[in-house]
């Protein structure tokens, strides 16, 4: 007997989007001179137009950061930060519904994850911080600690909000000001933070949100009257802001791109690790900086651990992402798709196998069907370049070392996984991976004690955790 799901869309009436949006600066809402439409890649409906930030809507950004880091937040005490930082927390959870809903129809992902991980997360990161304003002496970052006063800050757009939360919350605990830009295709969530930033009370300029694209992050990246840039994005991006800073005075973290190796050993409790795996790749689209992109599988069970994984592969849901039911949802953009496209096919031209379930894909919007490359080697671009996409490339491997070795084969340096029931193996492998994050036996766990960041072309410092707050002090190097 089958069971077929019935459909469960949420309400997209938990949300009002404006036909247009200004930005956010000194605590009001302003106009902006030119806008962009931002759609729901789902449908290519058009949700709102975003203004595109310019120079003066930079300058005026940067003087109320400057204004209320000078006139307000520096002079608070720590505790008194920590009460807005409560209060926001506590508001984007009574207001976790409406984030959720803006955040699938501005994004694509599954309505499931942004309403059970990116708010969720997001929330918690304001809650962690709040706890550390007034007790950053303990943090065993020095007495005296000094924040470096405006911090240019832009993300991307896989996790609109939750890279949000993992840039202002330090930021704001630690004394900082912000100027921050989101992504050009996911601005609506960081829009409706800024309503919240509002019901908060948070005193003006605090927190100032300035939307555009990549013209408007490069005018926050090279302005003078900004202490410290936070970059979450691509590493040609990232290499193009430590250029600009490099001759400046300003402090910089760069969270860039990866290319995970999910290792599956022999002695892996199967089932577990084909569920690991499909994690790894699928959530988020494969939208996910520390994706487990590449699986390296133990040889001996390379057959029946594929057979496995296409039997699992072939129960993924794709399509409608406000549906529940949903795994995976919409490519976020036509750019991205296109990229993702251009590496499946040059992993067909080197001859790699691609396999994906039979699969109807909806024919509005912006898809594509999960996917495993096998017979991928390490000269494979497929095996090298982040395809940012639900696409898995499968090595394999004869001995442990043999395994480390194809892992660390990589410019990148974000995240890994190990799945092995040994723990000396666990341990023996942890120590040999150059990977910021390892998991064992799970993957895509993120938790705002924990530090993120990572080795190589990954990217300089860590968020989260202690290490994350010494980000946003003075006196702390990006190592
Ligand atoms: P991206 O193109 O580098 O864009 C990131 C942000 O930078 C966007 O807001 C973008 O504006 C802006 N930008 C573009 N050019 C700029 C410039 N010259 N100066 C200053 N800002 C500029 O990356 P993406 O395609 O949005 O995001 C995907 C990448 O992010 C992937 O490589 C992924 O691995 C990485 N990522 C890393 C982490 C991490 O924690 N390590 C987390 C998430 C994502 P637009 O709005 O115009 O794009
Ligand atoms: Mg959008």
């Amino acid at each position: 007997m089958t069971f077929e799901y019935a459909p469960a869309p949420e309400s997209r009436s938990s949300v009002s989007i404006s036909p247009k949006y200004g930005h956010f600066i000194g605590g009001k809402f302003v106009a902006g001179t030119k806008h962009f439409p931002t759609i729901n890649p789902a449908t290519e409906e058009v949700l709102s137009k975003i203004a595109c930030g310019t120079k003066s809507d930079v300058d005026a950004a940067v003087k109320a950061a400057r204004k209320a880091y000078v006139g307000t937040w520096s002079k608070m005490s720590g505790k008194e930060r920590g009460k807005y930082l409560f209060r926001i927390a506590r508001i984007m959870q009574e207001r976790a519904r409406e984030f959720a809903v803006l955040e699938t129809l501005d994004n694509g992902k599954p309505i499931r994850e942004s309403r059970d991980v990116d708010v969720p997360l997001a929330a918690a990161h304001f809650f962690y911080h709040a706890g550390w304003a007034d007790k950053l002496e303990y943090a065993g970052l020095g007495t005296s600690t000094k924040p470096h006063g405006v911090a240019g800050q832009i993300i991307p757009w896989n996790f609109p909000l939750l890279m949000l939360a993992w840039k202002v919350a330090p930021a704001l605990a630690t004394g900082n000001t912000v100027v921050l830009k989101p992504a050009e295709t996911t601005s609506l969530t960081a829009l409706l933070f800024a309503q919240v930033c509002q019901e908060a009370e948070l005193p003006a300029g605090v927190v100032n949100i300035v939307t555009g694209d990549g013209s408007t992050g490069a005018l926050i990246v090279n302005h003078p009257g900004i202490d410290k840039i936070a970059f979450t994005g691509s590493t040609e991006v990232g290499k193009i802001i430590a250029r600009a800073v490099a001759s400046t005075k300003k402090s910089v973290t760069l969270e860039l791109g990866g290319k995970a190796a999910n290792i599956v050993f022999d002695d892996a409790p199967i089932d577990e690790a084909v569920e690991g795996i499909i994690n790894g790749i699928f959530f988020n689209q494969g939208h996910v900086c520390c994706a487990g992109s590449r699986l390296v599988l133990q040889e001996n069970i390379a057959d029946e651990f594929l057979e496995k994984l296409k039997i699992r592969m072939n129960k993924i849901r794709v399509g409608d992402p406000m549906d529940k039911n949903t795994d995976l949802g919409a490519i976020n953009s036509q750019e991205q798709l296109l990229k993702i496209r251009e590496l499946t096919i040059a992993g067909d031209k080197e001859g790699a196998q691609r396999w994906s379930p039979e699969c109807a894909l909806p024919s509005k919007g912006f898809w594509f069907p999960p996917t495993i490359f096998t017979g991928v080697t390490q000269g494979h671009r497929i095996a090298r370049e982040e395809i940012f996409g639900p696409v898995l490339s499968v090595l394999t491997f004869r001995t442990p070392q043999e395994a480390i070795d194809k892992a660390n084969n990589t410019p990148f340096g974000l995240s890994a996984g190990i799945w092995s029931e040994k723990g000396s193996r666990i341990f023996w492998a942890s120590q040999q991976l150059r990977a910021g994050v390892i998991w064992a036996n799970t993957f895509n766990k993120f938790d705002p004690t924990s530090p993120f960041g990572g080795y190589k072309e990954s990217g300089w410092g860590r968020e989260g955790g202690r290490h994350g707050l010494s980000a946003y002090l003075k006196g702390f190097s990006h190592e």
